[in-house]
């Protein structure tokens, strides 16, 4: 029997992942490979928001072959699973997760040509935007003030700027729950906003790796610290948050912060979960916050500005539900 992740619950076999896809191949043997399993971390300690029960089972991986046992293993023992970043844009319960954590930290960057980078999934995606920007291309500068991974980033389609990840991308390497390595190109892929195909995909387990094919620009370090330092000025960085709460209404051509702002819920606040002072699409863990906390804040901020407005807001984050 398979298992999936648990935010892959309506799940369909995508194009990209049949047989045609090209590059798809059975990775070598995984024997040896399985990561250490422990139980019951706490899941506050690996998210941003710094909320969250323990997991029943939490393991760490490295490198490909380490993610890949860890998915077999799971597979094979039918226990749910979900791999993640630097959790910052997980919601986990209170009660924790029911299954199997897999601590994404694959970390490698190679520089294919000029302008193209292959980066491991677990690279920290802020350092891929400083990194890409100072060596003169264009195309992530933004990243540099997303503090998520590189596999996170693919996953969410995250954008600022004006800029977003699929924008950028030129292909995508993955892992089947069947073990096998698929590459899959950007053509093949249908992004929108915060979304990506990886979402809602049968047979999808991880994002192993990305490439990057970047242009060259004369600008692109200005415009790295432009856009990091509006950031400082404008968002509670050493706050305990998971960026923006809510995707931007209209497709993102509205503000959702406005919105907020505008019906007098900056401040507010449910047990130790706050909307900001700062940034009113960004709640904060501003005191020891449950989920619960958050949840009931988030119901209480759309059921606000759906009154005043006839605006319905959606979560950009990813609730983790125990079971
Ligand atoms: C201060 C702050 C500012 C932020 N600003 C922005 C912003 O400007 N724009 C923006 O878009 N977001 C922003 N975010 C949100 C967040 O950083 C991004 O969505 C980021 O891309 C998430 O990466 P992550 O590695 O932390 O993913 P996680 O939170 O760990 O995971 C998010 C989802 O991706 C899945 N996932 C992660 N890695 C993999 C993988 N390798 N394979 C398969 N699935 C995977 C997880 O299962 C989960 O469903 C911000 C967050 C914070 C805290």
């Amino acid at each position: 029997m398979l298992s999936w992740s648990c935010n892959r619950a309506a799940v369909r076999v995508p194009a990209w992942l049949e047989a045609s896809s090209a590059g798809k191949h059975q990775l070598e043997s995984l024997s040896g490979h399985l990561p250490r399993i422990s139980q019951g971390k706490l899941l506050r300690e690996v998210s941003s928001w710094g909320v969250g029960g323990p997991a029943k089972l939490f393991c760490e991986v490295h490198h490909e072959l380490q993610l890949a046992s860890a998915l077999s293993y799971c597979n094979e023992q039918s226990i749910p699973f979900l791999v993640i970043g630097k959790g910052s844009n997980c919601l986990f319960d209170d009660r924790g997760f029911d299954g199997c954590i897999i601590l994404n930290r694959l970390s490698f960057l190679k520089r294919l040509a000029s302008g193209v980078y292959q980066v491991g999934s677990g690279y920290p995606f802020n350092v891929l935007g400083v990194q890409t920007a100072n060596d003169g291309f264009t195309g992530l500068e933004f990243a540099s003030g997303i503090p998520g991974t590189v596999g996170g980033a693919v996953y969410m389609n995250a954008g600022a700027d004006g800029q977003e990840t699929a924008s950028a991308l030129k292909s995508v390497e993955v892992i089947t729950v069947f073990g096998m390595k698929c590459k899959i190109s950007r053509e093949e892929l249908v992004f929108g906003y915060r979304s990506s195909p990886f979402q809602n995909a049968q047979g999808f387990a991880a994002i192993s790796s990305a490439t990057f094919a970047l242009t060259s620009s004369a600008n692109s370090r200005e415009e790295q610290r432009k856009f990091l330092n509006r950031r400082k000025q404008t968002q509670p960085l050493g706050e305990r948050s998971a960026g923006c709460v809510f995707k931007n209404p209209g497709s993102g051509c509205q503000s959702a912060g406005s919105f907020i702002d505008k019906a007098g819920l900056k401040g507010m606040s449910i047990g130790g979960a706050k909307v900001s002072e700062v940034h009113a699409n960004f709640i904060t863990n501003a005191c020891n916050s449950s989920a619960k906390d958050m949840m009931e804040l988030i119901s209480l901020v759309k059921e606000q500005v759906r009154s005043k407005f006839g605006v319905e807001l959606e979560e950009e984050f990813i609730y983790i539900p125990f079971r």
